[in-house]
């Protein structure tokens, strides 16, 4: 039977994972092993494989770093305690946490500090909840959106803000969103959703697929909320959807007498898997791109590594301050720059 996939577009890589991969690749360029990184960098199992073989190590207490090594913060977001820890035991610290989770952690701090009650909806135990809560741990409570908001009460019915989680599916906040208006008119959110564009656009492009396939395959880890939320999109859609990681994890059944398969990937899925799983699907009948919009959000390295740079090109003369070959070329380039070919260098 010929076989057609419905590739969707936008897929994979956002630009908060597009400057977090890169950033850790100049880190592992410039310095000798070990480099520590406080949690995985971005929830993608190849990427941090990729990263442990080139010489960083991961952990999930900051205690863990050995005084004076390089340290990373993953781009979840981390708590203020854990960005102090950090600053007092490494040499160099840098920060690749998301502009657009930042933004909700200084929601989280603005709000608080006003005196609301903050409904934080997000994924218990998520890196970026547990690091967006840390802001505020007295104002804040979470709400699981499958759970709702259940028992929730606040002090003062006219001081209630709703946060986010930014890679929450779209179904799941409206839902919790309608309960908290109906149920506090003064309710406050942010003018800007806490849902990134990256979230909501590769929701809308699996239900784009969803209208012409039979059946979804969303690349990306256990551990990526968005990919996770993709796949409960695409169900909702009325669509078998499955996770995969990679081609290895395609079953055979899923594809039987199918004609048309959709695929997609999670903010932090590299795209040679995506390549993998279509090479795995083999479709005979081609691919189809399925666009719903071009995405041109590019986020700069962090100001703390675009500095040490700075410093460190200062001091080599004449040329760029790589110790490690590989990355050759300046950073002020970065944008040229893909996370993609960062990975290449790394065997990805
Ligand atoms: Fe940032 Fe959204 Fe990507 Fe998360 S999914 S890293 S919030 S752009």
């Amino acid at each position: 039977m010929a076989t057609t996939v419905l590739l969707a577009e936008p897929r994979g890589f956002c630009a908060g994972v597009e400057m977090a991969i890169k950033a850790l690749t100049w880190m592992v360029k410039v310095f000798e092993p070990p480099v520590y990184c406080y949690h995985e960098i971005v929830h993608n199992a190849a990427v941090v494989t990729a990263f442990e073989r080139a010489g960083v190590v991961f952990v999930d207490h900051i205690d863990d770093v050995p005084d004076g090594s390089p340290v990373m913060l993953s781009a979840h977001g981390s708590a203020p305690e854990v960005v102090a820890g950090a600053n007092a035991r490494a040499a160099v610290m840098i920060d690749a946490v998301c502009p657009l989770v930042t933004k909700v952690h200084h929601e989280v701090r603005r709000v608080a500090d006003q005196g609301y009650d903050i409904i934080y909806v997000g994924h218990e135990g998520h890196d970026e909840a547990i690091g967006a809560i840390a802001e505020a741990p007295a104002a804040a409570t979470l709400v699981d959106p499958r759970v709702g908001l259940g028992g929730f009460s606040a002090a003062d019915s006219r001081k209630v803000a709703l946060l986010a989680q930014t890679t929450l599916g779209l179904y799941e906040w409206e839902d919790v969103l309608a309960d908290a208006v109906a149920r506090y008119p003064d309710l406050w959110t942010a003018r800007k959703s806490d849902l990134c564009y990256a979230t909501t656009n590769r929701q809308t492009a699996i239900q784009r697929l969803a209208e012409a396939a039979d059946v979804i395959l969303v690349v990306g880890s256990e551990n990526s909320s968005n990919t996770q939320a993709l796949v409960r999109v695409g169900r909702n859609a009325g669509v078998p959807a499955y996770r995969v990681d990679g081609p290895g994890d395609v079953d055979p059944a899923w594809l039987d007498g199918v004609d048309v398969v959709g695929v997609t990937a999670g903010a932090s899925a590299p795209d040679q898997r995506v390549q993998d799983v279509i090479a795995a699907v083999d479709p005979t009948n081609g691919v189809e791109l399925v666009r719903v919009t071009e995405e041109d959000e590019y986020f700069p390295l962090p100001p703390q590594l675009r500095r040490f740079m700075a410093t460190l090109q200062a001091l080599v003369e004449g040329s760029v301050a790589c110790s490690r070959p590989g990355l050759e070329g300046p950073i002020e380039n970065d944008r040229h720059f893909s996370a993609t070919q960062a990975l290449r260098l790394l065997g990805v």
